[in-house]
């Protein structure tokens, strides 16, 4: 590293192309009919700057839909000349880069997963050594900047300069209303590290469902993000991947339509409100903390059933006395404040008997 790394703007990758770049396209390449009527619907909004298909599908267990392959990059290829889109498609190893390269793809992207392993991101960039394509480097699917880094740092040393970066949000374990959280820090220190680099948001896969993307798409734009990639399918209900998150053309067009784009003078990751940057995440966890209380509740009404099923009191003094004093004590062992603790037992504790009341008397 620390030699200073360059690189050009996505001006110079797509010629007279409006910031923020809009990608959109289905997830995956499923048949040169969907592609057609998916490519139609996103040319009519005369918006979107480059057609994204997945090729190769990485999917978590074997037997789902793992893409269409050689096959699809015909179809590709005919989306190229039919609608004069360009295209970019992930690749995941050397051969899947000889065969995009072979058939004429305009822009690569390498997957969250394919980022999170550097002999793969080593075997792609050696295949285009030599070779002017623009490359995107997604973020590894956990959050570790230095991989992500290291990713763009080989692409780099290919002696690739139109590179950027795609925040596609984390895999986070336990629950969280994201398929993958932001983590808007990350972005946030990439480009403090690398000033020029573009960085596009992925609010599809941030999201994993349609109700959120429009938020998170704002929030990105909000940082000063430069572009977009959202999924985008004719008919989602029928999608063979990804289907909750993708929109038609037509969301697309309205989903677009309410987003503020702010003027450049205003936008600028690395001055955004930190006290704004805060908030977003006590939003984060209060909303967590909501879903951990439900959660409770659900166990609560459970065990006001079994009591009326077995004919128990509702109050059990012991029970009680056990449950304030072990919650004092594990908070005395990570630094709260045990009154504090104790309050929030109390009120938990009367709505519970609330509950179960309601529950008896039904
Ligand atoms: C995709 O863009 O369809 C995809 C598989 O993304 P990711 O690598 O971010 O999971
Ligand atoms: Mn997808």
């Amino acid at each position: 590293m620390e030699k200073r790394m360059h690189f050009e703007p996505l001006s110079n990758w797509l010629p007279a192309v409006a910031e923020p770049l809009l990608i959109a396209g289905p997830c995956g390449a499923e048949s040169l009919d969907q592609l057609r009527t998916t490519a139609q619907g996103l040319k009519d909004l005369n918006k979107v700057s480059l057609f994204r298909a997945g090729v190769w599908k990485p999917r978590t267990r074997p037997n789902a839909f793992e893409g269409r392959g050689e096959e699809a990059l015909k179809w590709l290829q005919e989306i190229q000349k039919e609608f004069g889109f360009k295209i970019t498609l992930e690749v995941a190893n050397a051969q899947h880069t000889e065969l995009a390269l072979k058939y004429g793809m305009d822009v690569l992207w390498i997957g969250a997963r394919t980022t999170a392993n550097p002999f793969s991101v080593q075997e792609i960039a050696d295949v285009l050594k030599g070779v002017d394509i623009p490359v995107m480097v997604k973020n590894p699917i956990h959050a570790d900047l230095q991989l992500w880094v290291g990713g763009i740092e080989r692409i780099y040393n290919a002696g690739i300069t139109k590179i950027a970066a795609i925040h596609r949000g984390f895999h986070f374990y336990g629950k969280t209303k994201y398929r993958n959280k932001p983590l808007w820090q990350l972005p946030i220190e990439l480009r403090t590290l690398f000033p020029d680099l573009p960085i596009i948001c992925d609010p599809s896969h941030i999201s994993g469902n349609r109700e959120l993307i429009p938020s998170v798409a704002q929030k990105a734009l909000d940082l000063g993000m430069n572009g977009l990639m959202i999924e985008s399918h004719s008919n989602p209900a029928v999608a063979l991947s990804d289907a909750e998150q993708q929109l038609t053309p037509q969301q697309l067009n309205e989903l677009i339509a309410k987003l503020v784009i702010r003027t450049q003078s205003s936008v600028d990751m690395l001055s955004s409100n930190k006290l704004d940057e805060l908030r977003k995440i006590i939003d984060e966890i209060d909303d967590e903390l909501i879903n951990v209380l439900k959660k409770r509740q659900q166990i609560i009404e459970e065990i006001g059933v079994y009591k009326k099923d077995h004919n128990i009191t509702i109050f059990q003094l012991d029970r009680w006395q056990e449950i304030l004093r072990t919650r004092g004590q594990w908070a005395d062992k990570i630094g709260l404040s045990r009154q504090h603790i104790e309050k929030i037992c109390q009120l938990l504790h009367e709505e519970s008997i609330r509950v179960q009341n309601d529950l008896m008397n039904n």
